[in-house]
């Protein structure tokens, strides 16, 4: 069973009056099936941890450690733990002038997979993915997340994550930004990759809302670079009550 351990995780980024510490001790486990919500203010570095753990250059480890099946995810490049099976869905997606979704899909999906999906069955699975979603075919054609909506980008990313198959998603704030509808939609994409009981999730957010779709089976409240509190769905509630002041005012956020 795949199982994603972080451990005491400290990460900085160079800030302009030089390196800052982000993340202040991160401990987390995560097994395949398992759904967890991290919850927490802005700024409680949430996007640091999604980042930090795909492998993003702009940020340090300068102590911890994150092991995927025991193996050393940060000794792993980019690359490397995309194909061990860390998926992150980012909360600002970039762009990708002059590929089209089609093509970066698939390109995607062969380095994961290690080698190229036949043609005939990977064009069906795109385009029954797509249904599911609610996404126009002609979508496939159109360059990756240029003039795309909001609502059009989570949705490009949970295509790709229903079509690579990741031993650990992450989704920052794949809920931000999304009308009552597109959240639907995207959220009973998460629920079906879920379903197959093969993928460990860290479902960002720093709204309840999605969680009214998605049941996590534990809640974590990120607050000042570390996770303060942890506990099941019941969690969730009590901080839509009661929001996150309590937790920033306890002196866990800078
Ligand atoms: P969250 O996702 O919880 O809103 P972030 O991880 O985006 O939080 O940011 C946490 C803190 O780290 C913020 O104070 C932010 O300004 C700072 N930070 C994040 N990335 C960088 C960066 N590349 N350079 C400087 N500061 C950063
Ligand atoms: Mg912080
Ligand atoms: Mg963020």
């Amino acid at each position: 069973m795949a199982t994603l351990e972080i451990r005491d995780l400290h990460v900085s980024v160079e800030a302009e009056n030089g390196p800052r510490e982000i993340l202040r001790g991160v401990d987390l486990t995560v097994k395949q099936g398992e759904t967890h919500a991290i919850m927490g203010p802005n700024g409680s570095g949430k996007s640091t941890l999604a980042y930090s753990l795909a492998g993003h250059p702009k940020y340090t480890v300068t102590s911890g450690s994150v092991l995927l099946d025991g193996e050393d995810v940060l000794a792993m490049s980019v690359d490397e733990r995309a194909r061990a099976g860390v998926f992150l869905a980012m909360q600002y997606p970039v762009e990708v002038p002059g590929v089209s979704v089609s093509n970066f899909l698939r390109t995607a999906a062969t380095a994961v997979r290690g080698e190229a999906p036949k043609l005939r069955t990977w064009v069906k699975e795109v385009k029954e993915t797509m249904a599911a979603l609610q996404m126009d075919p002609a979508f496939a054609e159109r360059n990756v997340n240029e003039g795309f909506s909001g609502g059009e980008k989570k949705r490009h990313e949970i295509l790709q994550l229903e079509l690579l198959k990741p031993k650990v998603a992450i989704l920052d704030e794949t809920d931000s930004g999304l009308d009552v509808d597109a959240l639907r939609i995207v959220s009973e994409g998460i629920n079906r990759v879920r379903a197959t009981g093969e993928v460990g999730t860290l479902l960002v957010t720093h709204y309840t809302r999605i969680l009214r779709y998605i049941q996590p089976d534990y809640v974590h409240v990120f607050a000042g670079g570390r996770i303060v509190e942890s506990g099941g769905a019941e969690l969730a509630d009590k901080l839509e009550e009661e929001g996150y002041e309590a937790y920033v005012k306890g002196g866990a956020s800078e």
